[in-house]
């Protein structure tokens, strides 16, 4: 039952409830219709009895019996006697005795050869004749055979019954379960679109589940609302941020350049120069995802030589590998083109390359591949550095997440992969991590080669 849907326990339960109800109304109707059929039965044989005595007459004193006084009618059998009990005239069923005693204005019932009888008997005195004893006999079981084909009929008629009811409140559970499954349906979609601006839009009677539609589409405004403040205020912020850090930087240039400073002071105005060229980058990271947030961060597509920015990459970080000891190793096809965004696939390797140095011990190595088959491009970077947990692995797309923090410097935010994946997926590619803790981990991307 737990694990029914709520369709199918309601129906379950309507089902049931239904079940019982025809069941009892049934038991009621054949226990009051049985008593009161035996109780019509009782009063038929009563009649019967007190016709008889209109089909006797005394003639010169002698007793006429009319001959219809022998038909078994309404299933009664009648038979007159005389005042010493012998029988005069009429019938009795087959193979019934005699030996019942008479008792005149009872109904008496007696079992007799397996079967069931009512029995009246009534009297009168005749003029000229005497006192004359009619017996009525009619049989129970035949009544109880029609009941016994009753209840045989009701049997029959409560898996209709059933049947036909739980179809009916499957139906009725659908229709009244259908807004449910539209609000579901929508608020999943949302869920998956991650697109805070649609909304349910359920029209219709204003009932509970409508108001439930309605105060979840408020609550997505709202929310929508506050997305979109807090995406504003990072990228106000970013803003704001970038011309003082500026200006900090060409300070720290010009006191860097002027004789007078000592090798103390100099070494304290690097340490600024060096912080504040972290949060320039920082804060250029941040501008372009609140660019991707809202939708502004534009792709400039031009066919582009992908290997000659690879390497160009390669040389630029070259050295940052060389203080590592760390072999930087090139597997590049020659002249891979594609159509794509100069700058953001340079960041892409850039990246990528740049965390393999980072989370590589010294003397490691790093291999960086690209080669085309078809109408992909793959391109790889390889370490064997420090790895990644399988907990962390899947974490590490996502922002200002990092996996070992004491093992980077302030200038790795947890940034740099929110953005590669956007830059790969925003040239129609996928990405993916393979890692292991310890051994090395390995990126491979894959891009098309006309952006569609
Ligand atoms: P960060 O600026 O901290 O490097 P990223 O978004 O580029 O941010 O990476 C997120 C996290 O993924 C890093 O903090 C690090 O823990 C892990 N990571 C990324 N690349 C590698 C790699 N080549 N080897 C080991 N860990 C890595």
């Amino acid at each position: 039952m737990k694990k029914l849907s709520l369709k199918w326990k309601l129906t379950l339960l309507y089902t049931l409830f239904t079940t019982l109800l025809t069941f009892i109304i049934l038991a009621v109707l054949l226990y009051l219709g049985s008593g009161s059929i035996l109780a019509s039965t009782q009063d038929q044989l009563k009649e019967r009895v007190f016709e008889g005595f209109e089909m006797l007459d005394v003639r010169n004193g002698s007793l006429i019996i009319d001959s219809d006084f022998s038909d078994v009618e309404s299933g009664v059998y009648l038979s007159a006697y005389d005042e010493s009990g012998s029988l005069l005239s009429g019938r009795v069923p087959y193979g019934f005795t005699s030996s019942i005693s008479f008792q005149e204005n009872t109904v008496q019932t007696a079992s007799l050869g397996g079967s069931t009888w009512y029995i009246f008997d009534a009297s009168s005195e005749l003029r000229d004749f005497g006192t004359i004893r009619i017996r009525g006999i009619c049989s129970v079981s035949a009544l109880e055979e029609e009941l016994r084909l009753l209840i045989r009929l009701a049997l029959i008629l409560l898996p209709l019954i059933i049947l036909l009811s739980a179809i009916l409140c499957f139906s009725l559970v659908r229709r009244t379960l259908r807004p449910v499954f539209h609000i579901t349906r929508a608020a999943r979609e949302i869920c998956e679109e991650k697109d805070l601006s649609r909304r349910i839009g359920l029209k219709g009677n204003r009932d509970e589940i409508t108001i439930l539609a309605e105060t979840f589409d408020s609550m997505l405004e709202q929310l929508q609302e506050a997305f979109e403040r807090q995406k504003q205020f990072t990228s106000d912020v970013s803003h704001e941020l970038r011309t003082p850090l500026s200006v900090i930087l060409s300070q720290c240039d010009e006191l860097l350049g002027s004789s007078n400073l000592t090798a103390e002071e100099k070494t304290a105005v690097h340490t600024i120069q060096d912080r504040a060229r972290n949060l320039t980058r920082l804060v250029s990271q941040l501008l372009f995802l609140s660019r991707t947030d809202q939708k502004r961060q534009t792709l400039t597509l031009e066919s582009l030589d992908f290997t000659l920015i690879a390497r160009s990459v390669l040389e630029e970080l070259e050295m940052f590998a060389a203080e590592k000891k760390i072999s930087l190793e090139e597997e590049i096809q020659d002249s891979i083109t594609l159509l794509g965004d100069e700058t953001l696939l340079m960041r892409l390797w850039m990246n990528l390359i740049e965390n393999a140095i980072a989370y590589t011990q010294e003397g490691g190595r790093i291999q960086v591949g690209l080669f085309q088959k078809d109408a992909a491009i793959t391109g790889y970077v390889k370490d064997n550095g420090i790895g990644i947990s399988q907990e962390d692995l899947p974490k590490i797309w996502e922002r200002f997440y990092r996996a070992d923090s004491s093992r980077t410097d302030s200038s790795h935010s947890g940034l740099g992969l929110s953005m590669v994946r956007w830059i790969v997926e925003a040239h129609g590619g996928t990405i993916r991590a393979e890692s292991t803790k310890g051994k090395g981990s390995l990126f491979v991307f894959t891009l098309p080669k006309e952006n569609s």
